[in-house]
């Protein structure tokens, strides 16, 4: 074993790790001549690197590590690029996107106007008659801050029924669509849903009615498993496209894993996967009979697929005026969602006692768990549960419990989620996107506090940024964007799309915001000692890229390009046979 050192040069702490005893062979790669951050315990950054068998052999300068060369050792000169660990993208579904892509072609929509020009094109697109169904875009996002009226879905389209659907179950519809849905005149409900009128008695909105509504729409048939495979691998490259080389599949089960096994045979896994199990159990016996019938036990698996948490859904969202709030809605937040309860204060599906008894039952079990918790209530009642289930067996807090989204963390939250051991996946797209309508909306306080990276990091919290994302394969302007770059630039910036700051404490430093997308979701699915930092022993898993994300200008982050990502030490962009970016 060589021995570790630490040499400062230009005040860089330079660090020559020490291989591993297994590695007598020369590498079977080498990279030279570049700038490493590899997010050791020193924050060294190193000149060259070393893979050997899929793993880190050596980390060092150019010189320690070109002496390790042998006759095959494949020589990659990085003339002072900057190396990165391999982002880890901690909340996708990415089964689903690939399938919806199959159908229809995701378009981010950000106004009204955009969608009557979307609803237009298609129209030309399909025959008369048939149903337009427009791609899932939130009110939030729009800059009228309002969901489209059927006049305006009218002005765009009467040839063809329209569908505009917020996932909260809320739908407007075109006059077409409204006819088409069986909502005449004096027609006050629709199924479960209740036609809400303009002062004139024309529809404006349906609440709630999706399963009458969807009854009119041909069910798409399943596509063909080859395609959806394809369309799979086709999106796990376009992820090592921007530096991703882990993803966390956050609601899936044996049957969603069984696609990344199907591609690992055919060679075209290049992401690793953990899972995430989403269920709906409610107490101890429902909890042991899903676990019983789920396929995989906790942990179970290898370095490139394997089983993470279960997850329950304990709340809903801002999108769609669910999110569980410490605080009534009031009259803007009602106008705002269409709803009609001032003193609503959101959803809660899970009471305290449920959630205990399905926590510490999990736990029993030996599973990590995560909640679908977005509001601050919703987050105490969570912290609630978690801290009744860890009262009874206090080595609940080592489960690394995780809280998916938890927009609004206060200093009673962080206080609780330290001394539980709780990490938190949360999303920057929504900040970017949805922090302006915030402002607005909730008030400037509730913006000031949402995606509070600032407050997690300081609280010590270990927090996985991550898109969420949803559909499309456009990394910028997907449903949710999935650029790590442009993720690493918000959590530095706190810029909005608009440019607005809401929150300036809330910005991390560069090294804080890489560990976002690389150590602390590592830490997350229990993998520390595999990923997240460029250490030798750890998994070759390294995004080289084109400018200096440590000193270039914030407004330069967002535009930095990956140029070659490396999974397990082999290169997987640009794929073989093509230059890449360069
Ligand atoms: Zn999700």
């Amino acid at each position: 074993m060589r021995i570790a050192c630490a040499l400062a040069i230009f005040g860089i702490a330079l660090m020559c790790g020490a291989a591993p005893a297994r590695a007598v062979e020369p590498p079977d790669t080498i990279l030279l001549g570049g700038r490493i951050v590899t997010l050791d315990a020193r924050e060294s950054v190193a000149e060259a690197i070393a893979i050997q068998g899929g793993r880190i052999a050596a980390v060092g300068t150019t010189r320690e590590i070109e002496k390790l060369g042998g006759p095959k050792t494949e020589i990659i000169r990085l003339d002072g690029k900057i190396v990165l660990p391999g982002f880890i993208e901690s909340h996708c579904h990415a089964v689903g996107v690939a399938r919806d892509a199959l159908a229809q072609t995701y378009v981010e929509l950000s106004s009204i106007g955009e969608v009557q020009q979307w609803i237009r094109r298609r129209a030309t697109e399909i025959p008369a008659g048939q149903w337009i169904e427009v791609p899932r875009n939130e009110i939030t996002r729009f800059t009228e801050r309002r969901f489209p009226t059927p006049a305006e879905l009218d002005a765009a389209c009467t040839t063809h029924p329209v569908l505009y659907t917020s996932v909260a179950n809320k739908h407007v519809l075109n006059s077409l669509g409204f006819e088409r849905a069986g909502v005449a005149a004096g027609v006050e409900k629709l199924g479960d849903g209740e036609v809400l009128r303009d002062g004139d008695g024309r529809p404006l909105l349906l609440r709630g009615g999706t399963a009458a509504i969807r009854a009119q729409i041909p069910v798409r048939a399943e596509p063909p498993r080859d395609d959806v495979l394809a369309s799979l691998a086709r999106l796990l490259a376009t992820y090592n496209g921007v530096g991703i080389t882990s993803i966390f599949e956050r609601a899936t089960d044996a049957v969603g894993l069984k696609h990344f096994d199907e591609l690992r045979l055919a060679g075209k896994l290049t992401t690793r996967v953990t899972g995430t199990f989403r269920f709906s159990a409610r107490n101890a016996e429902g909890v042991e009979k899903f676990v019983a019938g789920l396929g995989w036990k906790p942990g179970e698996g290898d370095e490139w697929i394997k089983a993470g948490p279960l997850k329950i859904t304990v709340d809903g969202g801002i999108h769609w005026g669910t999110t569980r709030l410490s605080e009534p809605y009031g009259p803007r937040r009602i106008a705002f969602y269409r709803l009609t309860d001032p003193a609503y204060r959101g959803e809660l599906y899970y009471p305290v006692e449920q959630m205990q008894e399905v926590f510490a039952t999990a736990h029993r079990l030996g599973w990590q768990m995560s909640c679908h918790v977005t509001g601050d209530d919703g987050t105490a009642r969570v912290l609630d549960a978690l801290e009744a289930a860890a009262a009874a067996a206090p080595d609940v807090a080592k489960r690394r419990f995780t809280l998916i989204h938890s927009y609004f963390p206060d200093a009673a939250i962080l206080r609780r989620c330290k001394a539980l051991g709780v990490c938190v996946d949360t999303q920057g797209y929504l900040y970017y996107r949805d922090a302006d309508t915030l402002a607005d909306i909730y008030g400037q306080t509730w913006a000031d506090r949402f995606i509070g990276l600032g407050d997690w990091v300081r609280g010590g919290i270990p927090v996985g940024l991550n898109a969420d994302h949803m559909i499309g394969f456009d990394p910028d302007h997907a449903m949710n964007s999935f650029n790590p770059f442009l993720m690493l630039s918000i959590a530095v910036t706190r810029r909005t799309k608009s440019g607005h700051v809401h929150g300036p404490h809330q910005k991390l430093s560069r090294l804080d915001a890489l560990r976002t997308v690389t150590q602390w979701p590592a830490y997350m699915s229990f993998d520390e000692k595999n990923l997240g930092s460029l250490e030798p022993g750890k998994l070759a898993d390294l995004v080289v890229i084109d400018k200096d994300y440590l000193t270039c200008p914030d407004e330069q982050i967002a535009t930095l390009k990956a140029v070659r990502t490396i999974v397990g030490g082999r290169t997987v962009w640009p794929p073989s046979g093509t230059t890449g970016k360069e």
